[in-house]
């Protein structure tokens, strides 16, 4: 007959292994809360957690909702989940995203919570699809041969084409001149950087020759631009590809145990991302999100101060004070911030292009409201032109 201490280890075990295996699965965050009722099961609850936080990846969004700052054990509360992601920490609140049973997680725990999906059809309405996208692509580049080459690096879940367009004079000729790139629309539902993208290649294609900055921009660099890496999720207008992996979330991190530069287990979106730059050797970059408006500088994981920070805080404040709007913001001094001390991300592009691919990139944030009304895209296009332009001039020494 087993004494009272070892009963208790035993069940203290056991219950932390179901806890840890419900946790896995997602489902843990309802059961706990219907079946916690005795501290023991808590207490291992809470010992499951802490097992399962370095080898659970929070990149599953298949639910969104922003939470209001009305209570400070929310966001302690929901940190705490290693399945849930929290993003656009702001004065007054922040957005939470995780796996189905996020919404009646949050319900059981009292927890207000406000659907992000988009309110109306009418919002949608105005923008191109991205077979739209592609088309007016196709037929941009195609005007000029010579400067514009369009090339597909991947396909996404739903085997739409993973657009790129290279521009520079002698475009078909790889050479020494320093690449340079853009990314936008990672998170398919923050359309405003594809919309940039799309206007800026045009631009440059329509001012080279004309305009000095942009002549010396192709001459002396070769750009890379690709307005859509989530395809699919601005179809769905969804943060996440078509099976809700959140592609910011997905690449090698080297803080976590999901450290190794593979592509097995990841996105085909990230893999395409991930092997293209392998035939390149991109000295600047940036990506393009939505839902704050600033330039975030590395880095995104840890809190350890970025080597070269005083550049990199430079090259983002340059591009703050080009682009008025954030510049001026009144969330962040000067329209900038580091990564890490807004909130922590794990599995990012950010810190993966620099850590292991020796590419300096910086993520901006181009609008509070991630799929405004489509008139805006102007605005936005004229705000941020000369900051994009002179940010590609970094390129070149
Ligand atoms: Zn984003």
């Amino acid at each position: 007959m087993p004494d009272l201490f070892t009963v208790v280890i035993i069940k203290i075990l056991t219950n932390t292994f179901i806890a840890f295996t419900l946790n896995r699965l997602g489902v843990g965050s309802i059961l706990i809360n219907l079946f916690l009722k005795d501290e023991n099961m808590k207490i291992a609850f809470m010992i499951g957690l802490l097992f399962s936080i370095s080898t659970v990846k929070a990149n599953i969004v298949a639910e969104s909702f922003y939470i209001k700052n009305t209570d400070p054990s929310y966001f302690r509360l929901l940190k705490s989940r290693p399945e849930l992601t929290i993003d656009h920490v702001e004065k007054n609140g922040f957005e939470i995203y995780g796996p189905k049973g996020l919404g009646k997680f949050l319900t059981t725990n009292n927890i207000p919570h406000f659907s992000m999906k988009i309110a109306s059809l009418s919002a949608v309405r105005g923008y191109p699809s991205p077979e739209e996208t592609a088309t007016e692509l196709k037929s941009v580049t195609d005007m000029y041969p010579d400067l514009a080459q369009m090339v597909s690096i991947g396909k996404s879940v739903k085997g739409r084409d993973l657009w790129v367009v290279k521009l520079s004079k002698n475009v078909k000729v790889n050479d020494d001149r320093p690449e340079f790139k853009y990314i936008a629309n990672m998170h398919g539902d923050e359309i405003v950087g594809r919309e940039l993208m799309m206007r800026l290649i045009k631009d440059l294609l329509a001012n080279y020759g004309k305009d000095p900055v942009i002549t010396n921009l192709l001459d002396r660099a070769q750009i890379y631009i690709m307005p859509s890496m989530n395809p699919d999720g601005a179809a769905a207008v969804t943060r996440g590809n078509a099976k809700n992996v959140d592609l910011n979330r997905d690449f090698p991190d080297y803080t976590t145990s999901d450290n190794k530069d593979v592509t097995t287990g990841r996105a085909p979106e990230t893999a395409a991302v991930m092997n293209w730059q392998k035939g390149h050797n991109f000295v600047l970059s940036a990506n393009f999100h939505g839902g704050a408006e600033v330039a975030n500088y590395p880095w995104d994981a840890i809190a350890e101060k970025f080597p070269n920070e005083d550049y990199i805080k430079e090259l983002c404040l340059e591009y703050a004070t080009l682009a008025p709007y954030i510049g001026a913001s009144t969330a962040f001094d000067n329209g900038i911030t580091n990564g890490f001390a807004w909130y922590k991300v794990n599995g990012g592009m950010q810190d993966w292009s620099i850590r292991y691919r020796k590419d300096l990139q910086i993520t901006i944030e181009v609008s509070n409201t991630k799929w405004p009304d489509y008139s805006k895209i102007d605005y936005y296009y004229a705000q941020n032109k000369l900051a994009m332009l002179k940010f590609m001039e970094r390129a070149i020494p």
